[in-house]
């Protein structure tokens, strides 16, 4: 389990930020955008000039997307009802992180959620308690979705889990040797009205996730947002961000969660505005 044990991905519970509301607007100028010095603003404008330019320009952060797929092979869907699949697919899925994130190498897991979910902890993730951990057996109803034995679970950490977990390991690798920086963003959306599992009923238009040591990157990311109008809640509903285990302590890669609310994604302006926001993030990251 050595080995294993070195790439199970973080998640800080955040606790520190955990009982913050959502900004509210008039405070933006005052406790978050302390940085928006000349050198911030003309940054931000001309990462708005090059996303314009999009095509002659390639985005260097990572876009880790884990939850946007609905893709279950056949040979697994025989482990379903069929019906409570189809409601859960519905329910869980992050519709739209596929679409809106698109400023940076995509790292997107390619099966739905309800297979493997690549954002639990290898092992004795608090969420395996609702049956929601690495392999859901548990709906966001908490009825079955399904039985998974341990060799059953065995079987899908080799297949799927590892396999992803490694893919962004060595993405991060690759891009400490090339720009000697990393940048993650964790991209999700939530449901507009909570699920019974949700344990922080709070609804901001978006929710940024860090831990202690991503705070400025994590501040920058939500300033930005909440200057284009929206409300911003930091680790609520949810908290932290995926960091492999390896780079756990590395001060050159941060990673900052960004969870839309799904009520929003399907607005015009918003990837747009994503865009916007995250080039402006990336140009002063790896500035
Ligand atoms: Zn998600």
């Amino acid at each position: 389990m050595g080995h294993i044990e070195d790439q199970t991905p973080h998640r800080d519970d955040g606790a520190f930020l955990m009982e913050l509301p959502p900004f509210p607007k008039e405070k933006a100028g005052n406790s978050l955008c302390k940085g928006s010095s000349e050198k911030r603003v003309a940054t931000y404008c001309s990462a708005l000039f090059l996303v314009n330019r999009r095509t002659e320009r390639s985005f260097i952060m990572l876009l880790h997307i884990p939850h946007a797929s609905t893709f279950i092979p056949d040979d697994e869907k025989t482990q379903y009802s069929q019906s409570v699949l189809k409601d859960q697919l519905e329910k869980m899925t992050d519709w739209g992180a596929g679409r809106i994130f698109n400023v940076g190498q995509r790292i997107e897991f390619p099966y739905s959620r309800l297979l493997c979910d690549v954002e639990r902890f290898a092992d004795g993730d608090e969420m395996e308690k609702v049956g929601m951990g690495v392999c859901y057996t548990r709906t966001s109803n908490g009825h079955i979705l399904r039985r998974v034995s341990p060799e059953r679970r065995a079987e899908i950490m080799t297949k799927y889990y590892w396999p992803h977990h490694t893919k962004l390991e060595n993405a991060v690798t690759d891009e400490l040797h090339k720009y000697g920086r990393c940048l993650i963003i964790d991209c999700h959306s939530f449901p507009g009205v909570p699920l019974p599992y949700e344990r922080d009923q709070l609804r901001p238009n978006f929710c940024i996730g860090f831990d202690r040591r991503c705070q400025e990157t994590g501040e920058a990311v939500a300033c930005r947002l909440h200057e284009l109008g929206y409300t911003v809640g930091i680790n609520r509903p949810f908290a932290g961000a995926l960091m492999p285990i390896r780079y756990l302590n590395d001060d050159r890669v941060q990673s900052v969660m960004i969870e839309a609310n799904r009520d929003l994604v399907d607005e015009p302006q918003v990837s747009n505005q994503m865009d916007n926001v995250l080039a402006g993030i990336e140009a002063e990251f790896y500035m």
